[in-house]
């Protein structure tokens, strides 16, 4: 299939649509932003990791029973996925302190914790994108009591299939961030992507890490810890 109109333009992707109402082309770039848009950057080939581990990884993932929005790898940086309608809220597991989970709660980085975390946020750029729980996405309408309920269930499923696939190549998953779709029947699916851009990944080894926290907090380093995912997960 072939890209049509620009249907929308993000911070990592452009959208684009087909010659088929239920499939859009998803193209994905190298601009890097953090800290809700304040810091702004590139990170070469970024693009490139991102589209093609995030296609692997939702293959593994529809393998093992997870739908996701993956139709096939179109070319490095294009893929073609079915069209759905973004539930507006962020799931992000944590499987280790970091970020804004030490931040909040003023625990180091690096606790390994004995379940994992789910927590949500409510994706609207306006308001910041506000931490908020399941009862308050009912009250606002954003899912149903069983999208909700759905969506957890397959975002530990996440977790549990890559947390184990990950640690077979020597990383850490740390935490990440999902976000979920309705196709047009109604049905969830996985969507955007999972990538160093959406996940904190650490060497299981030495801890270094491994994902975008190098660009956000200028470790330096950035486009070799993309590569060096890229290189554990194809080995090239
Ligand atoms: N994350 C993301 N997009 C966001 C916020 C977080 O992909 O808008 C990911 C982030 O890469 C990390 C996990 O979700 O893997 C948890 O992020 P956290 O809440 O600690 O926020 P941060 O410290 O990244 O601001």
């Amino acid at each position: 299939m072939e890209k049509k109109e620009l249907l929308y333009e993000g911070k990592a992707k452009k959208v684009f649509a087909t010659e088929d109402e239920n499939y859009v082309i998803v193209s994905y770039k190298d601009d890097a932003t953090a800290f809700d848009g304040l810091k702004k950057g590139t990170i070469l080939g970024k693009g490139v990791v991102n589209n093609r581990m995030s296609n692997y990884l939702m293959q593994l993932l529809e393998k093992n029973g997870v739908p996701t929005h993956f139709v096939e790898e179109i070319d490095y940086r294009d893929t073609l996925v079915k069209k759905v309608e973004i539930v507006p809220l962020e799931v992000i597991i944590r499987n280790i302190s970091a970020g804004s989970f030490a931040k909040h709660y003023g625990v180091e980085e690096g606790i390994v914790f004995d379940e994992p975390t789910i927590e949500f946020s409510y994706k609207n750029d306006d308001l910041h994108d506000p931490l908020l729980n399941s009862y308050h996405a009912l009250a606002l309408k954003l899912a149903t009591k069983e999208e909700i309920a759905r969506i957890k269930e397959l975002a530990f499923s996440v977790n549990r299939i890559l947390k184990e696939y990950f640690l077979s190549l020597g990383v850490k998953l740390v935490d990440f961030k999902l976000e979920f779709g309705r196709l047009s029947d109604g049905t969830i699916v996985l969507a955007d992507e999972i990538s160093p851009d959406t996940c904190r990944f650490w060497d299981a080894k030495t801890n270094e890490k491994l994902d975008k926290d190098r660009f956000r907090r200028d470790l330096g380093g950035v486009e070799d810890a993309y590569r060096e995912m890229l290189h554990r997960v194809f080995g090239e």
